[in-house]
């Protein structure tokens, strides 16, 4: 097992000079520098309001500085062999896992989710390259020999050059990691945004990547917001953009990079629902929706925000408030924590704004976090667990993704009414059946909208051999992330048909040819 990075040398994607927040960094053809620019923003701790560091604003001489690095770097890179590609990962994922808890403090620091809780955000990562550490046989072509007489034909995945990737806040280290993994084993070079709320932990991977022997030029890194993304969207040597956030900014992505003829996956807003069957395990539903709709502070693109009770949800009504009011919140940093703060003000207004809405159209408040104090953290950005019942589809907190520890509790009379409830909502990233009917849930998993599809499982999230998927308004574009979708993705297809005979045709043939 590597040692754990020094505090040095941990240090080197922040700014040395005595300023104070110090300076997030630029990653450019394998140097942590500092930018020229004259705007930054401010990367705050959700729980204190201290300002930890502050991202730049990346200049255009910068960016285009990073897109040169990662075209220069390319050509060496693409042709690495893939063996070699793969050992830098093979040593890539060991320097995560010796780095797992420097990883999640800083997560927890920048995002505000408890430790344990970040560390699954770094293991979820890990898993992506670990995956990657196959790329040999990931990427993999196919060939028919003897297509026609004396000829074969074979497809090769060949990378594509300098793709992007543009980040969100709520996972810092996974979702950098389901991108450039990928994408440089397969022999692409990169240049990543990191969310502008959180940058921390892209930072440490990108160095540790570097420590892995990731040559220069391979991954670099540019910080901003609008300016940048549309830079990444709009520059000729950028050939794939990877998108992950919410759907104002994936669906803007997704059209200005693909006018420029990129190809782009864009995985966006979500509203997951659990349908509920009178059968269901009760104990182990109960627990389940508790933990998926307030986990992470329900600030996951995969938590349950939407509980549909077919029979009705009364019966469950006073259960799911004692287990919801028995957690504990506070800084994620404390070790009883069940849920830190939220990211921040902003994203604080706005779920108590949707809870309002719901409770002032009909909505039963049965439980209510907005106006929780947490002792010792009086500025944090705290909303405790809320429910609220009685919801109905036409209301704006069920219409909106809320992104906040709120689960909303619905009725059907059946469970296809409840399906219908479920697939008529915009969005279409997860969903899960609680039952113990293998019948009810076979027909749950047909006729159910949603990219991850869970039974008896409150958060299918895939792992890295299969795909993270989404429908609907969850996901634009057609290749997703990880799994043989995300190989495919970062690859081009090249078809050979190659002939070698004894004795060639001699006689000029102007006819289409056919196979012999
Ligand atoms: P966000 O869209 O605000 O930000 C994501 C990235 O886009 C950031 O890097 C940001 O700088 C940039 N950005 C934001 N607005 C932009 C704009 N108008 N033009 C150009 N760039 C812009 O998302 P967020 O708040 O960081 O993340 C939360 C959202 O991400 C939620 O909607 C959540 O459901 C979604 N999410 C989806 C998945 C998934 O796999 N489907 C996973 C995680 C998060």
């Amino acid at each position: 097992m590597a040692a754990p990075l020094s505090t040095a040398a941990a240090a080197s994607w922040l700014s040395d000079s005595a300023s104070s927040p110090p300076r997030v960094r630029l990653l450019i053809g394998g140097e942590f520098v500092e930018s020229r620019a004259d705007e930054h923003v401010d990367v705050t701790n959700p729980a204190t309001q201290e300002v930890v560091s502050r991202i730049p604003l990346t200049t255009a001489d910068e960016f285009r500085a990073a897109v040169d690095a990662a075209r220069t770097a390319f050509p060496g890179w693409r042709n690495t062999p893939v063996t070699t590609r793969q050992r830098i990962m093979l040593k890539y994922q060991e320097l995560i896992r010796a780095n797992m808890d420097k990883l999640a403090e800083n997560i927890t620091t920048e995002q505000g989710k408890t430790l344990k809780d970040a560390w699954g955000d770094v293991f979820r990562g890990l898993e992506v390259v670990e995956h990657a550490c196959g790329m040999g046989t990931l990427q993999m072509g196919e060939y028919v020999s003897n297509v026609s007489n004396g000829i074969d034909t074979f497809s090769i995945r060949e990378p594509l050059g300098v793709c992007a990737g543009i980040c969100p806040f709520n996972f810092p280290a996974m979702i950098p990691l389901w991108m450039f993994p990928i994408a440089v084993t397969c022999g692409n070079t990169f240049v990543l945004k990191p969310s502008e709320k959180d940058p921390g932990a892209a930072m440490m991977l990108a160095e540790l990547a570097m420590e892995a022997g990731l040559p220069k030029g391979v991954l670099n890194i540019v910080h901003g917001t609008h300016d940048v993304v549309n830079n990444i969207c709009d520059d000729e040597d950028i050939k794939a953009v990877s998108f992950v956030g919410s759907n104002i900014a994936g669906m803007h992505i997704y059209s200005r990079a693909s006018a420029k003829g990129k190809r782009v996956q864009s995985n966006m807003g979500a509203k997951n629902h659990a349908i509920i069957l009178p059968d269901a395990d009760r104990d182990a539903t109960l627990n389940a929706l508790i933990a998926a709709g307030f986990g992470a502070a329900g600030q996951r693109c995969m938590a349950l925000s939407t509980a549909v009770f077919v029979g009705g949800s009364e019966p469950w009504e006073d259960e799911l408030v004692k287990r919801a009011s028995s957690l504990v919140v506070n800084s994620g940093m404390a070790s009883d924590a069940d849920l830190g703060p939220v990211i921040s003000k902003q994203a604080k207004e706005r779920i108590c704004k949707l809870v309002q809405s719901g409770a002032d159209n009909g909505a039963r408040v049965l439980l209510d976090g907005r106006d929780i104090v947490v002792p010792n953290f009086e500025n944090g950005n705290f909303v405790g667990p809320t429910l609220l019942a009685d919801v109905k589809s036409e209301m704006e907190c069920y219409k909106e993704e809320i992104f906040g520890p709120v689960l909303l509790l619905m009725k059907a009379e059946s469970l296809d009414d409840a399906i219908q409830i479920v697939n008529r909502n915009k969005y279409g990233n997860g969903a899960s059946i609680f039952t113990t009917s293998g019948v009810s849930a076979r027909k749950f998993q047909t006729d159910i909208e949603a990219g991850q599809v869970g039974i008896n499982v409150p958060i299918p999230v895939p792992l890295p051999f299969f795909s993270f998927t989404g429908s609907k308004a969850s996901f634009a574009g057609d290749l997703n992330f990880y799994g043989k979708a995300g190989v495919q993705f970062f690859t081009q297809i090249k078809t050979i048909t190659q002939q070698w005979k004894e004795s060639p045709a001699q006689r000029i043939s102007l006819s289409m040819p056919t196979s012999q």
